[in-house]
C-alpha cells in the first residue's frame, strides 16, 4: 500500500471504466474532477463514471470536484492559435475578430494597464498589454512564440480583478457535485478564511455536510495562510496558479510553508499541478520530476495530484506507474522513529496526546497496525499527523468517512457494522484484521478510539491487544 495517496484528474484521456480501473490497482484512491472543463452532462457523466467503479476495499473511489472558481479562459477557439515573438495580437471578450484571441467571462479591463504582462496556460505563453482599446478588448505582444488552445486559463498577475469566489457556474457545479455525492469539494482562488463560510453555509442549505479543500494558488492566500488553514477541512498547494501569481520562484518555498503548518494544524495537505508535466506527451519522466515528488513526500504531503497527465495525456496509466514506484522507493526511506520522537506537535488536548502516545507505543513495539476506531474521521487524521512507520487502520460505519479518509497519509480505511458501546471496540477490530488478513493469530496490535462510542472528538482510549 502507498502511504502517500494519489489524486488522478479525469479527462478524455482516462475516462473510460477499463482505464480507471487500472489506475485503481496502480494505487489511486481519488479522482479529481475539474468543473472547469466541459458540459455539464459531460460532468454529470464523470460522476457517474466514477462512482461505477470499485476499489479493493470494495467501496467506490473517492471523488474529488474542483469547483473553477473565477478563472478567465480562452473560449471558443476550434483550432490553436499559433504565435510567434513579437507578434501584435488582440484579446477580447466582445470582438472575436479572426486572429484575435477570445476570452471567457463578464471581468472588465478598466484595471488593466499598457505593459501588464498576460498569462495563459499556467504561464506556458506570455503576452505584454500593449494597448487598452476598450474594457473588453485589449491589444497584446506576444513575449516568445507558442500556441494558444482552447479551454486554457488566463491569468493577470499584477491586477487584482474584482471578482466573487463563487461564479453562477460554480453554484450549478456545486449543487450537482453534492447531488452526485462528491466526498470533498475544492475551492479555487481562496483568498481569505471568511471564503470557507460563504462555500459551507451554501453547502449546509443544499442539505450537506461535505468537507472543503482550499487551493493556495493566490498571494491573498498566502498572506492569511494560518487563518485558511484553520478555517478550511484541507488544502492543496496548486502549483498551477500559484506559479503565475507569484514569481514562479516562490513555488517551492510556499510549499513548504503550506505543508508545515497544514501539519501543526492537523489538516491534509496536497500537492498539485506538473507532478509528472513530461509525461504528458513522453513515456518516463524527467529526473528533476522524479526528484520534485521524492521530496514532496519527505515534507510530508498526504497526497499528490497529477493534472493534466492524466486528463488529456498520452500516458495515464505509465503516469500512475512511475508516481506510485516513486513513493515506494521513497517512503522505504522515512526516519519513521524520528518522526515519533521530534517534538514538534505540541500535544495540547487529550485526543492528541492518546494519538502521540499510540504512534510512540506502536513505533517502539514494532507493531504494524494501528487500529483507529473512529466515527467523524477525527481520530485517524490525528494518527496520521505523526507519520509513524505502521499502517493506520480506521474501522468506521460510515462509507462517507471511509472516502473522506481516503486521501489522508497512511490511512487505510474499512467500513464496520455500526457498534455500539466501547466493549465491542475489541471484538469487532479483531474480527475486522482476520477477515481481511491484516494479521496473524498471536501478533499484536495498537488500538485507539472515542469513548463514549460516537461523540467526535473524544480519542481517550489505548490498548495494545493480541489478535486470536
Ligand atoms: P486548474 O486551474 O483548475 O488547474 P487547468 O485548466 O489548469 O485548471 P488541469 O486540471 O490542471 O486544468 O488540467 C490540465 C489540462 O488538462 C487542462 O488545461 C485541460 O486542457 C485538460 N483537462 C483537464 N480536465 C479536463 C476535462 N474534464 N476535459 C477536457 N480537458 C481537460
Ligand atoms: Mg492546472
Ligand atoms: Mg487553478
Amino acid at each position: 500500500m502507498n502511504r502517500t495517496k494519489i489524486i488522478a484528474t479525469v479527462g478524455p484521456a482516462c475516462a473510460n471504466k477499463k482505464t480507471l480501473q487500472k489506475l485503481i490497482s496502480h494505487g489511486v484512491s481519488c479522482f479529481r474532477i475539474n468543473l472547469s472543463h466541459g458540459s455539464a452532462r459531460d460532468k454529470a457523466s464523470y460522476f457517474d463514471l466514477i462512482r461505477s467503479l470499485e476499489m479493493p476495499s470494495g467501496l467506490r473511489p473517492t471523488i474529488l470536484a474542483d469547483l473553477a472558481g473565477h478563472k478567465i479562459r480562452v473560449k471558443d477557439l476550434e483550432y490553436p492559435i499559433l504565435i510567434t515573438k513579437g507578434d501584435k495580437i488582440a484579446l477580447s471578450n466582445e470582438k472575436f475578430e479572426n486572429g484575435t484571441i477570445p476570452v471567457s467571462s463578464r471581468v472588465r479591463f478598466q484595471k488593466v494597464n499598457p505593459g501588464a504582462q498576460i498569462l495563459i496556460d499556467d504561464g506556458r505563453v506570455s503576452l505584454k498589454v500593449l494597448e487598452h482599446i476598450t474594457d473588453q478588448t485589449l491589444v497584446c505582444e506576444a513575449l516568445e512564440d507558442g500556441a494558444i488552445e482552447n479551454g486554457k486559463g488566463v491569468n493577470f498577475p499584477e491586477i487584482a480583478l474584482d471578482v466573487p469566489v463563487l461564479t453562477d457556474q460554480d453554484e450549478k457545479d456545486l449543487l450537482l457535485s453534492l447531488q452526485k455525492e462528491a466526498d470533498w469539494i475544492a475551492l479555487s482562488f481562496v483568498r481569505s478564511p471568511s471564503d470557507y463560510s460563504l462555500i459551507s453555509s451554501k453547502i449546509k442549505e443544499a442539505g450537506y455536510n461535505t468537507p472543503v479543500m482550499a487551493k493556495i494558488e493566490k498571494w491573498e492566500a498566502v498572506q492569511n495562510l494560518n487563518s485558511i488553514i484553520e478555517s478550511f477541512d484541507a488544502v492543496m498547494v496548486a502549483r498551477g496558479d500559484l506559479g503565475v501569481e507569484l514569481p514562479v520562484s516562490k513555488v517551492p518555498l510556499v510549499q513548504m510553508e503550506v505543508v508545515e503548518k497544514a501539519h501543526q494544524l492537523g489538516k491534509p495537505v496536497v500537492i498539485a499541478t506538473q507532478i509528472l508535466d513530461s509525461m504528458t506527451n513522453r513515456p518516463v519522466p524527467t529526473r528533476a520530476e522524479v526528484s520534485d515528488i521524492a521530496n514532496s513526500i519527505l515534507d510530508g504531503a498526504d497526497a499528490l495530484m497529477v493534472t493534466g497527465e492524466t486528463a488529456i495525456g498520452n500516458h495515464p496509466k505509465k503516469v500512475i506507474r512511475v508516481l506510485r514506484g516513486v513513493i515506494k522507493e521513497t517512503e522505504s526511506a522515512i526516519n519513521y522513529q524520528r518522526n515519533i520522537e521530534m517534538p514538534t506537535n505540541k500535544t495540547t488536548n487529550t485526543a492528541m496526546a492518546i494519538s502521540q502516545a499510540a504512534c510512540s507505543v506502536a513505533t517502539h513495539q514494532n507493531i504494524d497496525v494501528l487500529v483507529t476506531m473512529t466515527h467523524s474521521g477525527s481520530t485517524a487524521r490525528m494518527a496520521a499527523r505523526y507519520r509513524s512507520a505502521s499502517r493506520i487502520i480506521a474501522m468506521t460505519p460510515s462509507k462517507k468517512i471511509c472516502r473522506q479518509l481516503s486521501i489522508v497519509w497512511g490511512v487505510s480505511p474499512i467500513l464496520v457494522d455500526e457498534y455500539e458501546s466501547a466493549d465491542e471496540i475489541p471484538i469487532v477490530a479483531n474480527k475486522v484484521l482476520k477477515d481481511n488478513g491484516l494479521l496473524k493469530e498471536g501478533e499484536k496490535f495498537v488500538i485507539t478510539g472515542g469513548v463514549p462510542v460516537g461523540v467526535p472528538g473524544t480519542t481517550n482510549y489505548l490498548s495494545v491487544l493480541k489478535l486470536n
